[in-house]
């Protein structure tokens, strides 16, 4: 069989430069990155068995296996998972599919010093390619469940990659880290110590539902003599296996939580947010769902792939179950374990399962009173929150009316009481001025931009507070929404504005003067003005500015058409 050599794409390579050099302090992720993949490969055949679609695969004993070699220096880490054809492994493992990365790169070249470098591959994550932080050589053997040939993978992470065809080659995927001598003598980096490895895989992947077995190493006996001690050479299962949403709460510190958040986000970074829910009863399940700290750069793009995980009786079923939560929940990840659905349960039956709707309706009121909590028990990450997912969450004001009022709760709004922090809606009608009966608002890009429009003088004269909406979707929630506790949402800009209520402001005798001594003007303005406006009026709604344009109430934007862009419709 033929050797070919390949090129890694621009970016594979930068990141792979990266993880060779790499200053990172916490190599050990390499294994739980590794067990991970393992892991998703025997979630996919297990899948593919369910469908029928992977008939010839041997699904007998599915486990993950690492295992040592002290004296060639490597560490295997083997599945009998999915495997990948050759097409897949230039796909998948020669490039790199995470569009993310380009930006990555970008701030890694901006953060000179190695501490930045440390803190943003902490962020970012590079999976498969992070066993080149404690290898100087990797190994891919694969065979795909059901195909007969398999594909050979080598790489010293230098620019090139070789691939060859094999004929023999065990179901699944078998990854080989010829250990970086450098990490020999540094107890610390010691990957071929059978103690650091358990250390290392109870630590991070001990919720792994499939066995992680360490094999024992060959000709070590323990009393030194020679090949009698076969029976005390069993492979060591190393993880509980245990799904911590069915442990008891106190059972499970936030690290493990945090943990498998990682794995089943694919996100270096801890969670901000950990929920569990159990329903007990007729319909049965557990659900464990994590806010990231972080919005994904996809979350507005069509082809983010948002649901959370289902199990059901702790058997995985799928990736991305959309049926679960709402689209303005999509930033949510998670797992939802179902006691009594059937494992064959397809996307066409859970769209009608009515138990499905009320898992749905019960996590969506968990999230929302969760993050309204957080407002006042952890200010400083609600603060977060608000900042990353603000913007999805309101989508809900528009699309989802029964929680509307548990969405509002949980939302914030720049607003000109302060320049730094957001109000709630509640305390803004708590600091309304007596005789006011509208909530304000002006939407525009920025809150400088808004900030510096006419339309804002008088209620800056007088005191009014306004929120400033500057999100593409703030234009229809408003709308769809139109009031809260018996106040108008009233926009700034468009029609009439009468703040005289809120003042000791001119009399209505002394308006109508005024009215008659500038028709003369206002009349001519009409008219010269022709095509261009509706209507020239007086208005009380600017102390600076001469004059202003007002839209009607009711009027598109173009915000509006940008946000139905945004939401590829
Ligand atoms: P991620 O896991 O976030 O997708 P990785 O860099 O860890 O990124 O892996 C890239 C891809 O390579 C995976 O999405 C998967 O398709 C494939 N892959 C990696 N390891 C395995 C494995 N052990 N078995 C099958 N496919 C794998
Ligand atoms: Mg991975």
């Amino acid at each position: 069989m033929t050797t070919e050599t390949f090129e890694f794409q621009v970016e594979a390579r930068q990141l792979l430069q990266l993880m060779i050099h790499s200053v990172y302090s916490n190599k050990d992720v390499f294994l739980r990155e590794l067990v991970s993949n393992a892991s998703d490969a025997l979630d996919k055949l297990r899948l593919a068995t369910l469908r029928d679609d992977a008939p010839d695969a041997d699904v007998s004993d599915l486990h993950i296996e690492l295992e040592v070699d002290k004296d060639a220096r490597t560490l295997t880490v083997r599945d009998n998972g999915i495997g990948m054809s050759y097409d897949e492994v230039t796909r998948l493992i020669g490039t790199i599919a995470n569009s993310g990365t380009a930006k990555f790169l970008e701030e890694l070249r901006e953060a000179k010093d190695a501490a930045g470098a440390d803190g943003l591959i902490g962020q970012f994550g590079v999976g498969f390619y992070s066993g080149f932080m404690v290898a100087d050589e990797v190994t891919l053997v694969t065979r795909h469940a059901g195909e007969t040939e398999g594909t050979r993978w080598t790489s010293r992470g230098e620019g090139t990659y070789t691939l060859e065809r094999i004929g023999e080659a065990p179901q699944g995927t078998a990854v080989t880290l010829h250990l970086k001598p450098a990490d020999a003598e540094n107890q610390l980096h010691d990957y071929t110590s059978a103690w650091k490895i358990k250390e290392i895989v109870k630590r991070y992947s001990d919720f792994i539902t499939w066995p992680v077995r360490l094999l024992p190493e060959p000709g070590k006996d323990g009393d030194g003599s020679d090949g009698d001690g076969a029976e005390a050479r069993e492979a060591e299962t190393l993880n509980s296996m245990k799904a911590l949403w069915a442990r008891p709460r106190d059972e499970v510190s936030d690290e493990e939580y945090h943990e498998l958040y990682k794995h089943i986000a694919h996100d270096w970074r801890d969670p901000l947010e950990t929920i569990r829910l159990q329903a007990e009863g007729t319909f049965e399940y557990q659900a464990l769902l994590f806010v990231p700290s972080h919005a994904p750069h996809d979350l507005f793009t069509q082809g983010y792939q948002r649901g959370v995980q289902l199990y059901v009786k702790r058997v995985f079923i799928m990736d991305d179950c959309e049926e679960l939560l709402p689209p303005y929940l999509r930033f949510v990840k998670g797992v939802v374990d179902a006691q009594d659905l059937s494992l064959n349960v397809s996307r066409e039956i859970l769209q009608q399962d009515r138990h499905i709707r009320m898992i749905q309706r019960r996590l969506t009121k968990k999230v929302l009173s969760t993050v309204k909590d957080l407002r006042t028990s952890a200010p400083d990450r609600y603060a977060t929150f608000w900042r990353e997912f603000g913007a999805v969450l309101k989508e809900g004001l528009v699309t989802d009316s029964d929680n509307r009022d548990a969405i509002l709760a949980a939302c914030s709004f720049a607003s000109t009481h302060d320049a730094e922090e957001p109000t709630a809606l509640k305390d803004y009608v708590e600091r309304m001025k007596d005789g006011q009966d509208d909530i304000y608002y002006m939407t525009g890009e920025s809150r400088q931009a808004i900030e510096n429009s006419p339309h804002m003088e008088a209620f800056r004269a007088k005191g009014v507070e306004v929120l400033l909406l500057t999100d593409a979707v703030d234009e229809v929630w408003v709308d769809a929404v139109g009031e809260y506790e018996g106040k108008t949402l009233r926009s700034v800009a468009k029609g009439e504005i009468d703040l005289s209520g809120t003042d000791e402001d001119k009399s209505e005798a002394e308006k109508e003067k005024q009215g008659e001594e500038y028709a003369g003007l206002l009349g001519w303005m009409t008219e010269h003005l022709g095509e261009e406006v509706k209507e020239v009026r007086l208005s009380s709604r600017l102390t600076v500015s001469p004059a202003c344009v007002v839209s009607d109430a009711g009027d598109l934007t173009p915000a509006l058409e940008n946000m139905y862009r945004a939401m590829g419709q």
